[in-house]
């Protein structure tokens, strides 16, 4: 018997990647879903690319990086906001503020909605 070992019997069918099951595919772009990046939303499956150009998915990270980063303002920024002297330094530091709640918010929802 040969010391070689024989390839398993590919499950995909030809031309579709290994780990790629050909019935899985995006709802919205037909793209074929790899295992681990293949969300779930309102019953559909998703790729990643869909699911982060989702409008309630980015509506919902928007409304949490409003209230969250409206707080984090207030406490991180608001006593210099408060004595009407603005530091240049505000321009990138309340933008960044807002954005990581916005990512947060978003990272949590993929996280939540990932299919195994
Ligand atoms: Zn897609």
């Amino acid at each position: 018997m040969s010391a070689r070992a024989v390839a398993p019997a590919r499950a995909e069918p030809a031309g579709v990647e290994p780990g790629v099951a050909a019935r899985t595919l995006c709802t919205r772009c037909r793209k074929s879903l790899v295992r681990g990046r293949a969300f779930a939303q309102g019953g559909l499956r998703r790729c990643l690319g869909c699911t982060l150009r989702h409008p309630p998915l980015l509506r919902r990270s928007a409304v949490t990086a409003l209230a969250v980063g409206s707080l984090l303002v207030a406490i991180n920024q608001g006593t210099i906001l408060a004595s009407g002297v603005l530091p240049a330094s505000l321009l990138w530091q309340i933008p960044l503020t807002y954005t990581v709640p916005f990512c947060v918010a978003t990272w949590g929802a993929l996280v939540n909605s990932r299919i195994e």
